[in-house]
This record gives C-alpha cells, sequence and structure tokens, in this order.
C-alpha cells in the first residue's frame, strides 16, 4: 500500500520571525491542519524541567525522553500535544522553557525521534508545518517551502511586545550553529523578509509562492 498523500507547507525561519502567525493564518486559508514542530521541543523540554532534569545533561534528556508520553494528534481540525496527558499550555513559553529548548532540540536522538512524529501529521491531512528543518530535514521531498525572516531588530520587538523573556540572539546562533539538523535555508525555499510587511501580505506572497509551484489556491 503507497503512503497517502497529502500536502505538505514547510514554514522555516528563526525565532519570532513571524511563523506562527503566518501558519496559523495560512492553514485557516487552505483549509489545512497547522502543526508547531516547535511546541514539541518544548514540551519535552517543559517536561524535562519539571522532572529536574538539566536541559544541558543530554544522557539525562534522553533516559527522559524514554520514561514519558508524548501524544501528537489532532482533534476538531486542531493539532493537540499533550506529555503524560496533561496540556503544557503556557508552560510551552516560559522564560525557563525559552532558556533551555534549544539545548534540548540539539540532542540527535531527540530530533530522531520528534522528526518520526513530526512526519506522521502527513498520513493524515494536509499540513502546514512550522519550525527549523522543516523544507530542509523533515519534508525535504515538498515543493512548498518557505524561509520566513525579519531583522533582528524587528524581531526583538516583536518579542518584547509579548512580554516574554527570550534571548533571541542565543537562541538563534544555537540552532544555527548545532551539528543536528540546523536552521539553514533550504536550496529551494522561497525567501520572505517580513520586516516591513503586515501578515494580510505576508500570507498573500506565501499563497502566490504556492500558485507559482502548481498548488491550486482559491485567492
Ligand atoms: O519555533 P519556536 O521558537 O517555538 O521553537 C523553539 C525551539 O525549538 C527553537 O529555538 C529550536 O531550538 C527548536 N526547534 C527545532 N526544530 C524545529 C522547531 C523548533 O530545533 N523544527
Amino acid at each position: 500500500m503507497s503512503a497517502p498523500t497529502h500536502h505538505v507547507v514547510a514554514i522555516d525561519g528563526p525565532a519570532a520571525s513571524g511563523k506562527s502567525s503566518v501558519s496559523r493564518e495560512l492553514a485557516a486559508r487552505l483549509g489545512f491542519l497547522h502543526v508547531n514542530s516547535g511546541a514539541m521541543y518544548r514540551a519535552l523540554t517543559w517536561s524535562v524541567l519539571r522532572a529536574g532534569v538539566s536541559p544541558d545533561d543530554p544522557g539525562a534528556v534522553v533516559a527522559h525522553l524514554g520514561v514519558i508520553d508524548i501524544a501528537c494528534g489532532e482533534e476538531g481540525g486542531r493539532a493537540t500535544l499533550s506529555v503524560d496527558g496533561v496540556d503544557p499550555g503556557d508552560g510551552l513559553t516560559s522564560p525557563e522553557v525559552n532558556a533551555g529548548v534549544s539545548a534540548v532540540s540539539g540532542i540527535p536522538r531527540v530530533r530522531e525521534v520528534l522528526v518520526a512524529r513530526q512526519r506522521e501529521y502527513r498520513l493524515v491531512a494536509d499540513i502546514v508545518m512550522e519550525g527549523r528543518d522543516i523544507g530542509s530535514v523533515v519534508f525535504p521531498d515538498t515543493p512548498y517551502k518557505f524561509y520566513i525572516d525579519a531583522s533582528a531588530e524587528v524581531r526583538a520587538a516583536r518579542r518584547q511586545r509579548e512580554g516574554i523573556s527570550d534571548d533571541l540572539a542565543r537562541r538563534d546562533a544555537a540552532d544555527s550553529t548545532r551539528e543536528a539538523s540546523p536552521l539553514v535555508v533550504a536550496e529551494d525555499a522561497i525567501v520572505i523578509d517580513t520586516s516591513e510587511m503586515d501578515l494580510t501580505r505576508v500570507v498573500e506572497e506565501v499563497l502566490a509562492g504556492l500558485a507559482g509551484r502548481g498548488m491550486e489556491v482559491d485567492s
């Protein structure tokens, strides 16, 4: 039996580039499922911290990963995520998780396990998935790849408005220089700099890019 072929729109980019807003809106416009892969790395980090494990101890993080149940699913058109039956909610974006997530996501075994979960989504739905390596590693065969960028100043200002402590420069440096699936611009990705654009305009650009690559989209 051949695998069902659903569409995958890959949205990659650095922290606070506007990926989440664009992905959410785009998924709504297309009627696709929005999946935030960063939330999976954050959920593991949240659980690691709750268990008193150091994010900087790869052996302990991998051991912890082996004893918890990270459930990724879909309910009523929304992606769901829980750890041992608990939805971490706002815990996903706490300053502690922001500070620890890059160390956790740099561990090769962590990526192996979570990338497998991410790939399962394509078996059940057309998806818009956001992250760092969706076009380069998770779904390299999709023609629909975008790299959403914004200047460091604009990204820092966006985070500040959200009032959350998040050392973007440190997180981006760690995510871009790690050995396992670093943040890169996939060779065939369409790059959109959102520094001077509002959300509507970015979504229009992505929809135009999708149409240009052969997807049937209503404009
Ligand atoms: O997208 P977000 O900023 O929520 O991602 C949180 C962290 O998860 C990133 O800083 C990165 O370390 C990790 N991540 C990743 N690969 C992805 C998505 C997120 O390594 N595909």
